[in-house]
């Protein structure tokens, strides 16, 4: 094989006054160094390359790190919020039992199979507590729906003294109060008390009939639905009018002694379907 003579030769001057200077390099010694010198910089190249690589790695690694424990955070807080949210729509839940109970509804089914038959196996997800939430709005609307009647009736039920005073005379067969050795039916309760003093309704209700009447004399006759009437008799002032909306305590009227009467006292009548009843059962109703 052939040796390689040729040279390059490079001139070159130190300074801009200096004399030329000449080197000569063998020509496969300067291709040797211009080799390494390539190889050298793809080297160091490559090796930045692959540092900014590993940094940008690092920075999103670094970043997921961060974002995976926020979201770790936030899943432990909604693990245990929902734990909470179960644990009161349990509570909820035997509330309503106990509000249906009372009310006399009949749960439906599909309650039942929402809530405490999972068992600690079953994880409860969002979407059984929506159901089990939507539910127990219906029941619970239910309920509010009998308590709402439940209510007005209460409202509307003769309840406690129209006026207070001494019972003179129950309700039931008496002898006759104007003498004549007669008996006969009294269809109420005489409660005798000063002449003039205020006499309330006992019920909510609407005044029917208000003003003289026979032996009642000045009366008011409210009917409070249901088929249940009061009347209010022997009145010395009457402070109603027909048509009139009367809630329970409101004064009507004033204790007097017109009519069929032979001194001051309220005569009071509770009637169920225009047929006299005891009122000594209705003076207790609701109160204690
Ligand atoms: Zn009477």
């Amino acid at each position: 094989m052939k040796e390689d003579k040729r040279f390059y030769t490079f001139v070159f001057a130190p300074t801009a006054k200096s004399q030329l200077r000449k080197i000569n390099i063998p020509h496969n010694i300067l291709f040797a160094i211009l080799g390494f010198a390539a190889v050298g910089f793809l080297t160091v190249a490559y090796g930045a390359y692959r540092l900014a690589q590993h940094a940008v790695v690092v920075a999103k690694l670094n970043i997921l790190q961060n974002e995976n424990r926020v979201l770790r955070e936030q899943n432990q807080e909604a693990e245990s919020k929902k734990d909470l949210l179960l644990s009161r729509l349990a509570a909820l839940d035997t509330t309503q039992r106990q509000l249906a109970q009372a009310s006399g509804i009949s749960r439906s089914d599909d309650i039942n199979k929402n809530i405490g038959q999972g068992g600690p196996d079953e994880e409860a997800n969002l979407s059984d507590i929506e159901r089990v939430t939507v539910a127990l709005e219906n029941e619970l609307r239910k309920i509010k729906d009998v308590f709402d009647k439940n209510q007005v009736k209460l409202a509307s039920t003769p309840s406690g003294w129209p006026v207070r005073g001494y019972i003179t005379d129950g309700f039931g067969m008496r002898r006759n109060p104007f003498g004549g050795g007669g008996v006969e039916s009294h269809g109420g309760l005489d409660i005798a008390t000063n002449h003039g003093t205020a006499i309330e309704a006992t019920a909510d209700g609407i005044v029917i009939f208000a003003g003289m009447y026979g032996g009642y004399g000045n009366v008011v006759v409210i009917d409070h639905g249901y088929g249940v009437t009061t009347r209010y008799g022997h009145m010395s002032r009457i402070d109603v009018a027909v048509g009139q909306h009367v809630t329970r305590s409101k004064v009507i009227g004033a204790v007097g002694s017109t009519g069929r009467s032979t001194a001051p006292h309220c005569h009071y009548e509770v009637r169920l379907h225009d047929r006299p009843v005891n009122p000594l059962s209705y003076l207790s109703v609701g109160r204690s």
